[in-house]
């Protein structure tokens, strides 16, 4: 009984020194100043070979400019949100941003006035919404802008004259065309190491730390930016694959090695005509210039060495690569994935005319873009009419002809409040109707269209490689070709009609 009593007082002596302890540590956090960041976003891929400009109706066709970016828990903004949750004492502030254009990397320069007005309305927002201790600026790289050379570099430099001296942090996306005006500008650039973009939400937990550790004085970004010289098309970019992966693992190394390194590589977009094009190395270290630059020049020498086999790879051609997913669905590797790498626009016929030439069956084009089409059913027919129709071939100069077939709509329906057809024709083949390139990258598209993926022998993708998410890596697919047909988009760079690159780019320019 004395001794049960003894017992509760040391527990209460023990409890009273615990609350005493909490309310001590409480006071310490509460007098440590909270830091207050502002958070935008402006993103865009710009095909500058594709045929129609990104207008202000294009960046509002999705609605107007947004101070809604925090809702999320995962991508860059996400991540961010949670590191400053987990770090506490940090107010987020969403700063009022463009959405996303419609068309996304199917749309072609950006004009000036929607880039003046988004750009400066970030600017204008921060100043009104102001002071802030930092800015997140979540951005791709690969922007366009007609009389703009560098613009994610310039959204930088407006932001900087509006928010004055504190630390601009940015994150890009692995297609960035970016060069030392970037660097410049911003205080830490951090860059995504994954193609499919996997590691969105990490990247921006990094800019987090990093930047709250720079405002509360514990980190001193330092940058060092180095050009290779070298630019390689996206479908050679999957950092599955060699010399891709090779790449990012020494990134990583680095990284390892060296305490408070960040080392970031950009592959670049190709299919943007811009002055810094092509693959970017951007290293952050903490105030130690000698390190950033001794990382930078070896990450940017050893993806010179591996030059040729990163962007001088060849693909089948269109009737190549239609006989060999025809013979690998007949070996039943089914369901056979074509990656029409190369259409940038959507409406491309080549794949689906051969497919028919061939004799193809079980077939699914996912999807083909024809918004005309589109009009014309929703117009004239109705579920389970029999049509016939002549499909695609316009969405710019490499689109082929348009294909005529005859069948049945099999789905008349709503897509993200847009019209989209399932018809089915010939032997089981069925081709998908949207009114943009839509970039299928997950088997979820099929079930709510009616489409039984089990029964598909061939299934055509206007994808590069994010396709790989849904398809290749859960071991969806039983074979995988990814086909050059004629496009906006070629393996081959070299038969763009290139005007604003360097001139001594490989493989490009210099040939060896
Ligand atoms: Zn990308």
């Amino acid at each position: 009984m004395k001794r049960a009593r003894i017992a509760s007082v040391v527990c209460l002596i023990l409890l009273t020194g615990a609350l005493v302890f909490d309310v001590c540590c409480q006071k310490a956090s509460e007098t440590e100043k909270p830091v207050r960041i502002g958070v935008a976003r402006f993103s865009h891929e710009t095909c500058t070979f594709c045929p129609s400009p990104t207008t202000i109706e294009d960046w509002e066709y999705y609605g107007p400019p947004t101070r809604d970016l925090l809702g999320s828990d995962s991508g860059y903004i996400g991540g961010f949100k949670t590191m400053c949750e987990e770090f506490g004492g940090v107010e987020l502030v969403g700063v009022l941003s463009p959405r996303g254009a419609r068309g996304g990397s199917s749309g072609s320069w950006i004009t000036q006035e929607a880039f003046d007005k988004y750009s400066y309305g970030i600017a204008d927002d921060l100043e009104a919404q102001g002071p802030f201790d930092g800015v997140f600026l979540s951005l791709h790289g690969a922007m366009a802008v007609t009389g703009i050379p560098k613009p994610e570099a310039e959204i930088v430099r407006r932001v900087r004259a509006a928010v004055g001296d504190i630390p601009i942090f940015v994150t890009l996306d692995l297609h960035a065309n970016e060069d030392h005006e970037m660097s410049d500008a911003a205080d830490a650039v951090f860059i995504i190491k994954r193609y499919p973009h996997y590691d969105t939400t990490l990247l921006g937990e990094r800019a987090a730390r990093v930047l709250i550790k720079t405002i509360r004085g514990q980190y001193k970004p330092t940058m060092a930016t180095r050009k290779p010289g070298v630019i390689t098309p996206s479908v050679f970019q999957g950092t599955g694959v060699s010399p891709a992966m090779e790449i990012m693992e020494r990134a990583r190394r680095w990284e390892n090695q060296r305490k408070d390194a960040y080392v970031s590589v950009a592959f670049g977009f190709a299919y943007a005509d811009v002055p810094d094009v092509g693959a970017t190395v951007m290293v952050v270290t903490n105030d130690d210039q000698k390190l950033a630059d001794q990382i930078a020049d070896d990450m940017s020498d050893y993806i010179w060495r591996r030059r040729n086999e990163f962007a001088g790879k060849k693909l089948p051609n269109t009737e190549e690569g239609v006989a060999l997913a025809i013979q690998a669905a007949k070996k039943g590797k089914t369901p056979v994935v074509i990656a029409d790498h190369s259409d940038r626009t959507g409406g491309s016929t080549h794949i689906l005319e051969e497919l028919i030439e061939q004799g193809a069956a079980n077939v699914c084009i996912a999807t083909l873009r024809d918004e005309r089409a589109l009009e014309k059913i929703a117009a004239e027919f109705e579920l389970g009419d029999t049509i016939a129709i002549d499909l695609g071939g316009y969405s710019d100069e490499f689109a082929g002809n348009p294909v005529h077939i005859e069948g049945m709509i099999e789905h008349l329906g709503k897509r993200r409040n847009e019209t989209v057809a399932v018809l089915n024709f010939g032997a089981n083949n069925r081709v998908i109707l949207t009114p943009h390139l839509t970039q299928v990258t997950t088997p979820s598209i099929f079930k709510p269209l009616g489409i039984p993926i089990e029964e598909l022998d061939i299934i055509v993708l206007k994808s590069r490689v994010h396709f790989r998410r849904g398809f290749h890596e859960t071991g969806l697919a039983g074979a995988i070709f990814e086909v050059d047909a004629p496009g906006l988009g070629p393996a081959d760079l070299t038969v763009l009609p290139y005007k604003n690159i360097p001139k001594d780019i490989y493989p490009v320019y210099t040939k060896e």
